[in-house]
């Protein structure tokens, strides 16, 4: 079976190709090859110089597969637009990825990491979908690469549908093959895994050595009995637990680790819900709490946070000495904002 270009670190692509060639030559051209298909998904040996016979050749030996962009939905901010895509799977599986406008021109892009997902929290339309499939590493690639042909975004937030430690297998080796300079070359700090709080894939994570790489927890309570009520399927490991293992995960003093949470109003956003992420918070060392206000999806939990109760708790938090970034919501009318993504398709405004 013809390798996956997305899929296949350089080193081994040069391995296969010396192999297939019977000499260094194949190898020579693997690194541009390698080059080309992350960064721009072109698989066009003809194109580096190689032969007729040469190009037939890589096409025995590899071969890039990128998803069917199936749907585009765009939302205008005044940052620039939100861009969601619907991107078809080779077994006709269907995910989403969102590149964000973030100011200055730069651009975010939000990645899924499985095809549904199976922590069915009560405020994310993924979640109703199910756990379908894990995305393999090509697959997590192919939705930067597909964003590089119009511009590389500059960090990459693994927020999108999926929990992304419940797939360490596909979510590891995309992470090394996107920091490999000789491909995409991101800095570990343009990097963002968010997890509900997979203690053992924290873990997994710190043993990479990484000490840039960001994390953000989807902590939404941090009352036990909340947080079981919106997140039912992310009790396993406790709160205390999670704890430990972010404290764990930190190998320099100014990370900030992420914070998030979906302000429900009704729900989360009181004195006590405060004074609760306050304490948790605290051992952590440096962090920062992200509020995103809920947005309603198919099957509203609750309806979206006002204004003011978003500034009344964003104020909250900062009086108990929290660093505090209001999430901007962007994306809703395409449902292409946080916790939206898999839901039914809506009319592009
Ligand atoms: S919020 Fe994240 S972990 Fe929870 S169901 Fe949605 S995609 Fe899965």
């Amino acid at each position: 079976m013809p390798l996956d270009l997305l899929a296949t670190p350089a080193d081994e692509l040069a391995a296969a190709a010396a192999r297939h060639f019977g000499s260094d030559k194949g190898s020579g051209l693997a690194a541009a090859i390698f080059r080309r298909a992350m960064l721009r998904g072109e698989f066009a040996p003809e194109a580096l110089g190689a032969s007729p016979a040469t190009a037939l050749a890589w096409r025995e030996l590899a071969e890039l597969q990128l998803p069917q962009v199936v749907g585009e939905q765009q939302e205008a901010t005044a940052h620039g637009a939100v861009h969601k895509r619907l991107l078809a799977l080779r077994d006709g599986r269907r995910i989403e990825s969102v590149s964000l406008p973030m100011g200055r021109g730069r651009r975010s892009l939000c990645l899924s990491t499985q095809v549904g997902c199976a922590r069915a929290c009560t405020f994310c339309e993924t979640g109703r979908l199910g756990l379908l499939r894990n995305l393999d590493a090509g697959e997590i690639l192919a939705q930067v690469t597909l964003q590089c042909r119009e511009q590389r975004p500059d960090s990459l937030v693994f927020m999108g549908m999926g929990e992304p430690l419940d797939n360490l297998p596909g979510l590891l080796p995309a992470l090394a093959l996107l920091v490999d300079r000789r491909g995409l070359g991101y800095a570990q700090e343009r990097l963002t895994v968010c997890t509900v709080g997979h203690v053992p894939g924290l873990h997994a994570l710190r043993e990479l050595g990484w000490k840039r790489l960001g994390i953000a927890l989807s902590l939404n309570s941090a009352d036990p009995a909340v947080r079981a009520a919106l997140m039912p399927h992310s009790v396993r490991y406790s709160l205390a637990a999670i704890q430990r293992a972010l404290i764990d995960y930190r190998q320099r003093a100014n990370l900030a680790i992420g914070l998030h949470w979906c302000l429900l109003p009704g729900i989360n956003d009181g004195a006590a819900e405060a004074r609760a992420l306050a304490a948790f918070a605290a051992p952590l060392g440096r962090t920062f709490v992200h509020v995103i206000p809920y947005n309603p999806g198919s099957a509203p939990i609750a309806r979206a946070p006002e204004e003011a109760e978003i500034v009344a708790f964003v104020a909250r938090l900062r009086e108990l000495g929290l660093a505090v970034r209001r999430r901007q919501t962007k994306g809703r009318t395409v449902m292409a904002a946080c916790g939206q993504l898999g839901g039914p398709p809506v009319s592009a405004s």
